[in-house]
């Protein structure tokens, strides 16, 4: 079975890089009707924090991956840590290390004088001498010295690696007892029957020293697949800087979390030139050999184009809903479905199409200069006033098309073009010139409104 799991060190929100190898875990698991894991790597106690575990708990909710079984955390796990340390020591694959701080400083600048890597020199890793007293002494891994060490990797094929160019007795326990980041992930992947590490490329040099691990305690090594890393417009690693980069943060923005799935699978994924996936179609298609062997772009129209899509393809029931943290209350609003039916195919976001939203629910307060200069040339108002008369005298005005009636009405009485009632009644009723059609805005707003923005226009607005 596929086992594979995603190993997030809590120090602060989930970065969408994150999400995003999460989510080829995830479905590369799903697909194989394998099992994907969940571990918070939190034992470096001064740099994470509970509240970073639930941020990641809260957007794997958001977007819907969920994982299997319990979450394991390895500040819980730090017998089994110290179990496996033991093991290695009276096995005499690991040794206690005492040099000191000052001493691995010198030997450290020696090496640099010489030219050569600074590495530890491995004077503990057979020493039967007197142990000096005044030192908490590390425990090193009996790493090999020379060879390779070869990882076949899903994605960048066979890496090679010359044992002395990267490793020494590499430190797997501090001197307070706490065992460090690389012996830990190779026993819990192992423990946990991990089967598949996907994750970021950024993590390649510490594979070869995992494998050490693995080696010294007789664990089957996984299959790696180190994932190129995602870069900005201009070819660096996407930072803060790039704008957000906490999945929340999209959240917020009005981002839907299918439409920042679908672009997170893209971000390094292809399947022939598709662009458009469902969360089945991913998980039946996704396949980690697909991923590309370079960084990918980070691309935010390529994101908005994804969302107005999924926007435009979400019922309104649903849009009502999820437009309501952003103080748009219209599930019960009669002219509901008139209204999201026009705006979802016009907004990029949920938070745009709330600011749409309130641009016509809520009378304009101002009016735009340019557009009251443009508009209202000659007999605006008097057209619009003749406008208020066709409204006053009709009844049962529900739709778009009963007040496009009487706006066509007017333009043929009037032998005018559409232009002519159509700019100022812009204006008077959305405080602007651009905006959905007019017929849709007073359907929604309805006949007595309209009537009132109208008037409210002709009275107060100086030409
Ligand atoms: N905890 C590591 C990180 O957040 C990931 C470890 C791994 O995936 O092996 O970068």
């Amino acid at each position: 079975m596929i086992v594979t799991r995603f190993a997030p060190s809590p120090t602060g929100y989930l970065h969408i890089g994150g999400l995003r190898t999460a989510l080829f875990s995830y479905l590369w698991a799903r697909k194989n009707g394998g099992k994907f894991l969940l571990r918070i790597e939190d034992t470096d106690e001064s740099r994470n924090s509970e509240a970073a575990t639930q941020a990641i708990i809260e957007a794997f909710a958001w977007v819907g991956l969920e994982h299997d079984g319990d979450i394991t955390y390895q500040s819980q796990r730090k017998e089994v840590y110290a179990q496996y340390l033991q093991q290695l020591l009276d096995e005499g694959k690991a040794y206690y290390c005492y040099l000191s701080k000052e001493e691995l400083a010198a030997l450290r600048e020696q090496q640099m004088a010489a030219k050569e890597r600074p590495r530890y020199d491995g004077r503990y890793r057979d020493f039967d001498g007197e142990v000096p007293r005044d030192i908490d002494p590390v425990i090193r891994i009996k790493a090999p010295l020379s060879g390779t060490m070869v990882i076949d990797d899903g994605i960048k094929g066979e890496v090679v690696f010359q044992a002395e160019d990267i490793l020494d007795d590499f430190i797997i326990a501090r001197a307070d007892g706490t065992p460090t980041y690389n012996f830990v992930v190779a026993i819990d992947d192992a423990l946990m029957g991990v089967t598949e590490v996907i994750r970021g490329d950024d993590h390649l040099s510490n594979t070869p020293k995992q494998m050490v691990v693995y080696e010294a305690l007789g664990f089957d090594v996984p299959k790696f697949y180190h994932v190129p890393m995602i870069h900005n417009q201009s070819g660096k690693k996407l930072s803060k800087r790039d704008g957000a980069t906490d999945v929340m943060a999209y959240k917020t923005m009005g981002y839907l979390p299918e439409a920042l799935l679908n672009f997170l699978v893209r971000l390094g994924w292809s399947h022939g030139d598709q662009e458009i996936f469902s969360f089945d179609e991913m998980c039946d298609l996704f396949d980690p050999k697909d991923i590309n062997k370079s960084a990918s772009i980070y691309n935010t129209e390529k994101l908005d184009w994804l969302n107005a899509h999924y926007i435009k393809n979400s019922s309104n029931t649903e849009l009502a809903t999820l437009l309501e943290p952003y103080g748009i209350t219209l599930v019960s609003h009669d002219k509901k479905e008139i209204l999201l039916d026009v705006l979802k195919e016009r907004a990029k976001t949920l938070e745009e199409m709330a600011a749409m939203v309130n641009e016509i629910i809520s009378a304009p307060k101002t009016y735009d200069a340019k557009a009251v200069k443009k508009a209202f040339k000659g007999d605006a108002k008097a057209i619009l006033e003749d406008f208020t008369m066709k409204l006053q005298v009709r009844d049962d005005m529900h739709l778009p098309s009963d007040y496009h009636e009487a706006m066509e009405e007017l333009v043929n009485e009037k032998g005018i073009g559409f232009g002519k009632i159509g700019q100022p009644l812009r204006v008077a009723l959305l405080g602007k010139l651009s905006g959905p059609g007019l017929d849709t805005v007073m359907a929604v707003i309805g006949k007595d409104e309209s009537i009132r923005r109208i008037s409210n226009a002709v009275t107060g607005i100086e030409i």
